[in-house]
């Protein structure tokens, strides 16, 4: 190579390198950006969710799975008080896609679909304008549907006209909790796989049992379940990616956690749930065993 020639190459190397490092300050300025409002979008919401089964007057069925309307109207007094917004599962599936949440949001469910949680929940809920899910099995919603029998709060699960006026009230969201996957008899708890089912088989078992209960519930209500609530919290290892399949964008758990949901789609499966058992005061269990964040869900 020639001097000149020489020379000529370094200009241009010269040059070349300071538009690559121009090049690359904006590629590390764009980096910064994005990295930003990565950060923004993962950081989320605090989720509390609270787990409901019956609610009776009778203070001898009282427990685990039974709490007095005074104690649920207890906890809605509570979070009104505390500045916390009920929300449905919809507000959350929103998020994801660029809504916004109430500052303190709190999802209130109801598993089951018992005629209890109509005759004392949803009169309370209209009262404190507070909204709820509920999640029937709907074996049961069919049979007591087409029972001619009186509805008795101790054991009645709530018919589809029940369930559809409370659907539309617009305070009730109802979802899916298995057509008639909800025992816990030897080897067999709520949705997981059978010991010895083979996978193909069990995808399917699993598949028709939730098809038909959506397609029951969109029947019946005119609205289309968009979470999975399990039933005892049982999954397998193949069932949240079943469940995700058959086109479910939200999944309940039994885990007894606060769950953060962010904008990504994802962080809506899994979420922990608080049961809310008889005996202790509001109070107690927001503060000390759900440990609601003092400050509201946004940190
Ligand atoms: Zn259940």
């Amino acid at each position: 190579m020639k001097n000149k020639q020489k020379r000529g190459f370094f200009v241009l190397f010269k040059v070349n390198l300071k538009i690559l490092a121009a090049a690359m300050a904006i590629a590390l300025g764009t980096a910064a950006f994005f990295t930003v409002s990565a950060l923004e979008r993962e950081e989320g919401v605090e989720v509390p969710v609270v787990m409901y089964h019956s609610v009776l007057k009778d203070e001898k069925y009282h427990g685990k799975y039974v709490i007095s309307p005074a104690e649920f109207e207890n906890d809605l007094q509570y979070l009104e008080a505390h500045g916390y917004t009920t929300i449905l599962i919809q507000d959350l599936i929103n998020y994801t896609k660029g809504g916004e949440l109430p500052e303190k949001p709190v999802l209130l469910t109801f598993d089951d679909g018992y005629y209890n949680n109509y005759l004392y929940a949803f009169e309370l809920a209209k009262q404190y304008q507070c909204k709820f899910v509920i999640s029937p099995i709907v074996y049961y919603t069919d049979q007591y549907s087409e029972s001619q029998e009186k509805e008795s709060a101790y054991y009645s699960h709530a018919t589809w006209q029940e369930l559809k006026e409370m659907v539309d009230s617009g305070l009730v969201e109802v979802q899916n909790h298995s057509y008639n996957l909800h025992q816990g008899q030897g080897s067999t708890l709520g949705v997981k796989q059978l010991p010895g089912e083979g996978a193909a088989q069990y995808e399917k078992r699993l598949s028709e049992d939730l098809s038909t209960a959506q397609r029951k519930i969109e029947e019946n209500l005119g609205m289309r379940p968009t979470a999975m609530v399990y039933p005892f919290g049982a999954v397998s290892e193949s069932t949240p990616e079943i469940v995700k399949r058959l086109g479910f964008s939200v999944s309940l758990s039994c885990e007894e956690k606060i769950s953060r949901v962010t904008r990504d789609p994802n962080s809506l499966y899994g979420l922990g749930r608080f049961l809310r058992v008889s005996g202790g005061t509001s109070t107690d269990f927001f503060q000390n065993r759900v440990k609601l964040p003092a400050e509201g869900g946004r940190k």
